[in-house]
C-alpha cells in the first residue's frame, strides 16, 4: 500500500544535466475474461503447455475467428473509465510478421480505427494534479511463448497463451520524469484492476508496460526515441528508464546520435540493451481482416455497461472531498484501491471522524502495512475496531500515543478489544481535575527555582513544569489540560 506518488522525488526541477525527458506508454492489458479472444479456449495462467489451445489458436486451416463479447465490454469499460470516446464501429487489422510462437503468421489487432479513442489518466505526481491524454486503446490478441529448455538445448513452444485477449493501451508522449512515468503506470494500474477488466498481476504478465523514451534540449523537437519492452515491476521500470535517460544523455553528449530501437531490461545489471532497431507500422503490412466484420457498438450497449459499472476511483474521490471534507491529495490516496477505499468509508462512517480515519489510514496503518509488505486487505485491524479506537481519541479517553500503543496490541492480537486494551495497559488518560491538581501543585513545590524562573519572564521554564507533571501522571495526563492547569495557578 502506498500514498498516490512518492512525494520524495523532486517534481519542480524537470530537466536532467540540461536536457528534457520525454516518455509515452504502451501498456498492454491482459483481459479478465474466462476465454480467448477470438475462441473458446480457456484463459486460465499456469496450465501444463499446449492444453489451452484449440484449432483456432492453432491456426489450423478453415478455423474462423469468433469475437468474445466481454473482451469488448472490457475495452467499453475503460474508455468510460478514462473519458474516451468509445467507437462505434471499429476495424480489425491482420499485423503480419514471422514468429516460431504465432501460427497464423500475423496478429490480429487493431489499427486505424481502434475502438477506444481518446481521454486520459489523470493522477497526483506529489501534491501536483498531472493529466497523460491517451491516443487510444486498441483489442488484440496476445502470441503463444518459447520455452528455452536449456537443459536439452532446445525451445519449445507453449501455445497456451496465444489468442488471449489484450487490450493495448497508448498515450501521448506527455511525461516528463521517471517519476511521473511510474505515477502513471501505477494510476493505470490501479483503473484497470479497480474496473475490473484485468487482475493486474505484473509477475504473470498481466499488465506489460513498454516505455518509450526520448530526451531533447528544452524547446528544441522531440527526439529519437527508444522502447524499452515488457518492463513487469513497477522497480524495474523506475531503473530501466532513469538508466535510458543516462544512457541517451551520454550518447548525445559524446556526439552519437540515438538510433530509434527496442530495447530490453536487464533486471540483473540494471542495464538497457538493444534488442532490435525498431520496425515501422509499414513492415506489418497491416490489412483489414477479412475474418472479421466491423465491430459494431450500439450506444445502448454503452449505456448498459455504463450502468452496471462501479463508481470510478475519480467519481468516489470527487465525493469524498464533498462528503468528508477530505483534501484533494487525501481523496486521491484514500482511494488508491477500491479495498482501501471501502476500509476508510466504513471506518469514517462508524466514528465521524473522516479526517482522523484518514490519518489513521495513511499514517499508522500503512505504514505497518508496508513493513509487513501486506495490503490493506490483510489487515488484521478491521474497520470498526479503528472506528472505535478513534472515538476514544476524539471523547478524550486516551492520546494519540496511548491510541499508537493499542493499536500495536490490537495488530498483535486482534480478538483483544479496543477498551479492554486501554483498561489493561492502564492507557486512560487522567481527566480528572482535582487528581491533576494535586500532582500540579506537588510538582511547583518541588521545584522553586523554574516557578521563580517562569515568573521571572522565562516562558520556557513552563516545559521543564509541564514534564514533571506527565511524569508524575505517568503520561496519562492530557497535556492541553495540564497546561490549562499550570497557567492557572502561576497567574
Ligand atoms: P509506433 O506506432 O511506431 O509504436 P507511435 O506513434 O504509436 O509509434 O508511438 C508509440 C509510443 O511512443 C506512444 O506512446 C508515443 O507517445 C511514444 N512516443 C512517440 N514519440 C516519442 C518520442 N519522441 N519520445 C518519447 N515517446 C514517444
Ligand atoms: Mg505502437
Amino acid at each position: 500500500m502506498s500514498t498516490p506518488a512518492d512525494t520524495s522525488i523532486t517534481t519542480k526541477s524537470l530537466l536532467v544535466r540540461g536536457y528534457e525527458v520525454v516518455i509515452g506508454f504502451e501498456t498492454h492489458a491482459q483481459l479478465a475474461t474466462q476465454s480467448k479472444i477470438f475462441s473458446r479456449a480457456a484463459t486460465a495462467f499456469g496450465a501444463e503447455p499446449n492444453t489451452q489451445a484449440c484449432a483456432v489458436d492453432l491456426a489450423l486451416p478453415g478455423t474462423l475467428p469468433v469475437m468474445n463479447k466481454g473482451a469488448v465490454e472490457c475495452a467499453i469499460k475503460l474508455g468510460l473509465a478514462l473519458g474516451s470516446t468509445i467507437a462505434p464501429r471499429s476495424i480489425f487489422a491482420r499485423k503480419n510478421y514471422f514468429y516460431p510462437d504465432l501460427p497464423k503468421g500475423y496478429q490480429i489487432s487493431q489499427f486505424e480505427i481502434p475502438v477506444v479513442q481518446g481521454g486520459s489518466v489523470e493522477f497526483y505526481l506529489g501534491d501536483e494534479k498531472k493529466s497523460v491524454r491517451l491516443v487510444r486503446a486498441h483489442l488484440e490478441e496476445d502470441a503463444g511463448k518459447s520455452l528455452h529448455e536449456d537443459f536439452i538445448g532446445q525451445t519449445g513452444i507453449d501455445l497456451n497463451r496465444a489468442g488471449t485477449p489484450l487490450l493495448e493501451i497508448v498515450t501521448e508522449p506527455d511525461m516528463r520524469s521517471t517519476a511521473e512515468a511510474v505515477a502513471y503506470a501505477r494510476e493505470l494500474h490501479k483503473i484497470v484492476t479497480w474496473i475490473g477488466i484485468c487482475d493486474g498481476n505484473m509477475q504473470e504478465g498481466s499488465f506489460r508496460c513498454d516505455a518509450n523514451v526520448s530526451v531533447r534540449k528544452p524547446g528544441a523537437p522531440l527526439g529519437t526515441r527508444r522502447e524499452i519492452k515488457n518492463l513487469n515491476s513497477f522497480k524495474f521500470m523506475q531503473q530501466a528508464i532513469d538508466f535510458e535517460i543516462r544512457w541517451q544523455i551520454d550518447e548525445i553528449e559524446d556526439g552519437r546520435a540515438i538510433q530509434q530501437a527496442t530495447v530490453l531490461f536487464n533486471p540483473d545489471t540494471g542495464e538497457t540493451r538493444a534488442m532490435r532497431s525498431k520496425e515501422d507500422a509499414a513492415d506489418y503490412r497491416y490489412f483489414p481482416d477479412p475474418d472479421l466484420p466491423p465491430l459494431v457498438v450500439a450506444p445502448e450497449w454503452v449505456q448498459q455497461v455504463r450502468a452496471a459499472m462501479t463508481e470510478l476511483p475519480r467519481v468516489m474521490a470527487a465525493r469524498f472531498i464533498t462528503a468528508y471534507d477530505l483534501s484533494d491529495y487525501d481523496a486521491s490516496a484514500l482511494t488508491q484501491s477500491r479495498e482501501v477505499a471501502s476500509y476508510f468509508e466504513a471506518a469514517a462512517k462508524a466514528c465521524g471522524q473522516a479526517k482522523l480515519v484518514g490519518n489513521w489510514i495513511m499514517g499508522e496503518i500503512s505504514r505497518r502495512l508496508n513493513t509487513a509488505e501486506q495490503d490493506i486487505s490483510a489487515c488484521p485491524v478491521k474497520p470498526a475496531q479503528l472506528a472505535q479506537l478513534i472515538g476514544r481519541i476524539h471523547d478524550g479517553t486516551i492520546s494519540n500515543n496511548a491510541a499508537r500503543q493499542v493499536m500495536d496490541a490490537l495488530w498483535a492480537d486482534p480478538q483483544s478489544g479496543v477498551d479492554a486494551v486501554i483498561e489493561a495497559k492502564g492507557l486512560r488518560q487522567m481527566n480528572d481535575s482535582s487528581a491533576l491538581e494535586k500532582i500540579v501543585d506537588a510538582v511547583l513545590a518541588a521545584n522553586p527555582k523554574n516557578v521563580a524562573e517562569y515568573r521571572g519572564g522565562n516562558a520556557k521554564a513552563l516545559n521543564a513544569l509541564v514534564g514533571q507533571i506527565m511524569k508524575g501522571s505517568q503520561g496519562k495526563a492530557n497535556p492541553q489540560q495540564v497546561n490549562e492547569v499550570l497557567r492557572q495557578k502561576l497567574g
